[in-house]
């Protein structure tokens, strides 16, 4: 990449694919159907926000949630420094222990291959909470095996690399608050196509 780029300048040339107020509308739809199901439930509720990509979604969620719930982050990384396509997701903290016989509502940025929520149902499930769900802002339109489930999604978008609302590029673009594809030429030639 041969332009700089400091987080306080956003390149014009990031487009915008959805914009805040779309961001802000289903978010309260997603608060509302989540909290709907979990009303149903008998039992604690544990949300667990994969970090730190969900930290934007996660806070704008749970302010239009009423009822009570616990919060366990864990952070899980797959797309290292400047990657663009998964390396594999890798949990790099412990799974809370606290999840044991509660409802657990995992919260991710974005479903892509699927990977990463595969591995947290799988260790999840292991300390056996009550139920698990998950719940995605994005998704993207690739063909999804049954191990790519996930319970509610905010929106289904192109098989494009996305920043802002807390996603990232190589760190950078976390604090847009809304959704743009980067244009090609910055992101990292070996990794993308
Ligand atoms: P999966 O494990 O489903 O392939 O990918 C999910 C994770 O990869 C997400 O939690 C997110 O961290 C990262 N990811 C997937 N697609 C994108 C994308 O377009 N942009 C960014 N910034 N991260 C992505
Ligand atoms: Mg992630």
């Amino acid at each position: 990449m041969s332009k700089t780029t400091t987080a306080t300048e956003f390149p014009g040339e990031i487009k915008v694919l959805i914009d805040e107020q779309k961001i802000a509308e289903r978010v309260v739809d997603l608060a509302s159907r989540l909290e709907k199901d979990l009303d149903q439930l008998e039992g604690e509720v544990t949300l667990v926000p994969v970090m730190t990509g969900s930290m934007l979604f996660t806070s704008d969620l749970i302010r239009h949630m009423q009822r009570p719930v616990r919060i366990a982050p864990v952070t899980v990384q797959s797309y290292p420094g400047s990657s663009t396509r998964s390396r594999g997701a890798r949990l790099q903290t412990p799974i809370p222990d606290a999840l044991r016989g509660t409802h657990v509502v995992i919260i991710d940025d974005i479903l892509d291959s699927g990977g990463t929520l595969a591995v947290l149902r799988r260790l999840i499930k292991a300390v056996e909470p009550s139920s698990v769900r998950a719940c995605v802002l994005l998704r993207k339109n690739v063909d999804h095996d049954a191990s790519a489930v996930c319970e509610y999604a905010g929106f289904d978008i192109p098989d494009k690399f996305v920043v802002g609302y807390g996603l990232d590029y190589d760190g950078l673009y976390r604090n847009l608050p809304f959704i743009g594809t980067l244009p090609s030429d910055m992101i990292n030639k070996e990794d993308s196509g």
